[in-house]
């Protein structure tokens, strides 16, 4: 009787070690969901439904060669680089040449990491501009205007499951209308390292006519909309129909700002200043080679 109460001692005694490694790293994987750095190396999919809408966020490491081995190198000549400018990822409406079908955008993102190019976050984007020095020989920056759900639902996952990074620029006083994304979406994807949100304003307000105190409200507003949301510190301006004027980049600057982006055609260059940047739009219709060749390739 002795023996039998001991067996079955050790027998509970493995099933409560079995049950504690069983759960453990379940444990583990809920506390660094906040810490994208530590997330492991195989791609992590996630599918969040709430009622009809369906939020699909994959969340990839970033390659290596992205994350650990860029070695920044300075230049002779000032940098240029492409930041490219998207709106909607989804099939074409009525020739509205804002969108860009996600099977194109899949097809010019796969061009661009084929041929070489590395994508850079804001904060590197920043770098590159100010330290004239690049991570790869071959730099874009891929950007999002308006906030679209669209983009978030076709454009993320793709890069995502490319490693390639993507800026989104939000208008805050928008978030939640029936096409753009909402304060939810906003929150899953900045879990994603690869993810920028950035501001388009509160209301796509024209920043060339608007006065100075409602340009510095708009500015100031949504800055602090996207840092309280997302506790970051809101770096790019991204101007609505990419209107300013003369004393837009000294507005945006006091509201703690670092770069502006216009829609003027061409590559980003520090001789238009850090709060004039230019953009190479891209169109829906392209082939690989035509995409390239917007971009000088
Ligand atoms: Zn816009």
């Amino acid at each position: 009787m002795k023996k039998i109460l001991g067996i079955s001692l050790v027998t509970l005694l493995v099933a409560s070690v079995m049950t504690c490694l069983l759960y453990f790293p379940f444990g583990l994987v809920k506390q660094v969901d906040n810490q994208p750095t530590k997330l492991s190396k195989q791609a992590e999919n996630k599918v969040v439904t709430k009622g009809s809408q369906s939020i699909s966020t994959a969340v990839s490491t970033i390659p290596e060669k992205q994350e650990n081995q860029a070695k920044w190198v300075k230049s002779d000549q000032p940098i240029k680089f492409p930041i490219l400018m998207y709106h909607h990822i989804a099939d074409v409406v009525g020739g509205n040449t804002l969108f860009v079908p996600a099977s194109e955008f899949k097809m010019e993102m796969m061009a661009l990491k084929k041929a070489g190019y590395y994508t850079l976050s804001p904060d590197e984007a920043l770098r590159v501009l100010t330290a004239n020095e690049k991570p790869a020989d071959k730099i874009v920056w891929v950007t999002f205007d308006d906030g679209y759900k669209n983009a978030q639902q076709a454009a993320a996952p793709i890069l995502s499951e490319l490693g390639m990074k993507g800026s989104f620029f939000i208008i805050t006083g928008m978030v939640g209308n029936e096409d753009k994304m909402t304060q939810e979406s906003l929150l899953e994807m900045k879990k994603n390292p690869l993810i920028s949100l950035e501001s388009h304003t509160v209301s796509h307000i024209d920043l060339q006519y608007a006065t100075p105190n409602e340009a510095s409200r708009q500015l100031t507003e949504s800055k602090t909309y996207l840092d309280q949301l997302l506790h970051q510190n809101t770096s790019v301006i991204c101007y609505p129909s990419g209107r300013y004027n003369d004393q837009t980049g000294d507005i945006a600057t006091k509201a703690g700002y670092q770069l502006g982006l216009t829609t003027q055609p061409g590559l980003a260059s520090r001789a238009d200043g850090l709060f004039a940047l230019h953009r190479v739009r891209v169109s829906y219709g392209q082939t690989e080679s035509s995409f390239m060749s917007l971009i000088g390739n």
